[in-house]
């Protein structure tokens, strides 16, 4: 088990920042903390790394003690956090070098560089890279010493789509080694691309946790369907299976439905028993984005309640 969680609590005075958290992360995958803004995922990332400490409960990582054995667990995992400051006056060859000084094992720089793309900016300064090639960096100081766990706090916040893809295939690269991830996201997106497991905290809660195609499954979300026939049709089938009429959009009348599999059944039974042809088919399905609306919707922010 890459990370095992037990009855965690972390409190900031009165305020109840995570309020029992019980986990169990296999080795290997990305795990996505998905959650709303003071949600409490960097809390829960930055006890796993070992710079906060709980207040109850025990975490493991690797099979250590995050509060207790901090040096040795720094070697064997690789950190980025949500604002790393790279001095801007060197080069991304003399940051990775700097980096890998302070691990007993590290890899060659050119390897570094050339795992997070940057092999043609060696001799730039950080000053002079970009939003992404900076990000890139970041990660590539997380990954020198090749760690075995990658624990990364919004490692994505602020860059444009193609830059965001850029460290997705980084991040899918590690993972090819069968190494972990762990990584907090506020793009829901990105999760349900990037992760292989996606967990909701909310008010320092799990709500949800499961693959992006669980948590769609487990969604109330409607899905829609728009029909297009080569004439007119008798909806009852469709209405009999659970699908409500919406309306016509140019030639695709609209249906919502909780049971999109039954509305497909009731499709064929019209062609079957009507004398029209489909000329087209779309459908809708629900997104994790609605998934993660339903579940924090409401609840803009997320910030834990004082004790109660
Ligand atoms: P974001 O998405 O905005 O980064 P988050 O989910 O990472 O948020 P945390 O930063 O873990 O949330 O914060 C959880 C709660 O704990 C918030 O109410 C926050 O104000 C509080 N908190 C976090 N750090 C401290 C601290 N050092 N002292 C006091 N309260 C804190």
């Amino acid at each position: 088990m890459t990370i095992r969680i037990d009855g965690l609590e972390k409190r900031y005075g009165s305020v109840v920042a995570l309020r029992g958290i019980d986990l169990e992360i296999p080795g290997g995958g990305i795990v996505g903390l998905l959650g709303p803004n003071g949600a409490g995922k960097t809390t829960l990332v930055e006890i796993m790394e070992g710079l906060r400490e709980p207040t109850r409960g025990s975490v493991s990582v690797l099979g250590l003690d995050p509060t207790t054995q901090a040096r040795r667990l720094k070697e064997r995992i690789g950190v980025q956090l949500q604002s790393t400051s790279i001095p801007l006056d060197l080069t991304p060859a003399e940051v990775l070098g700097l980096y890998a000084s302070f691990y007993p094992r590290s890899r060659p720089i050119d390897e570094g560089l050339e795992q997070v793309g940057l092999e043609a900016k060696r001799k730039a300064l950080v000053r002079n890279l970009s939003g992404g090639q900076r990000q890139r960096l970041a990660l590539g100081m997380a990954l020198i010493h090749e760690p075995e766990l990658l624990i990364l706090d919004e490692p994505t916040t602020g860059l444009d789509p193609v830059a965001r893809r850029g460290i997705h295939e980084v991040i899918r690269q590690y993972r090819a080694s069968g190494h972990s991830v762990i990584l907090t996201t506020h793009y829901i997106e990105e999760a349900e691309l990037l992760c292989d497991r996606v967990i909701v905290i909310r008010a320092g809660e799990v709500v949800a946790d499961g693959t992006p195609f669980q948590l769609i499954a487990k969604a109330e979300g409607v899905s829609t369907l728009w029909i297009a026939f080569s004439g007119p049709f008798d909806p009852a089938p469709l209405v009999k299976a659970g699908a409500t009429p919406h309306g016509v959009e140019g030639n695709h009348h609209r249906f919502v439905t909780r049971d999109p599999a039954a509305a497909v059944v009731a499709l064929g039974d019209i062609l079957r028993g009507q004398e029209v042809s489909l000329v087209d088919l779309r459908m809708k399905r629900p997104t994790l984005e609605d998934v993660y609306l339903e579940l924090v919707g409401g609840d803009a922010d997320g910030e834990p309640g004082e004790e109660e």
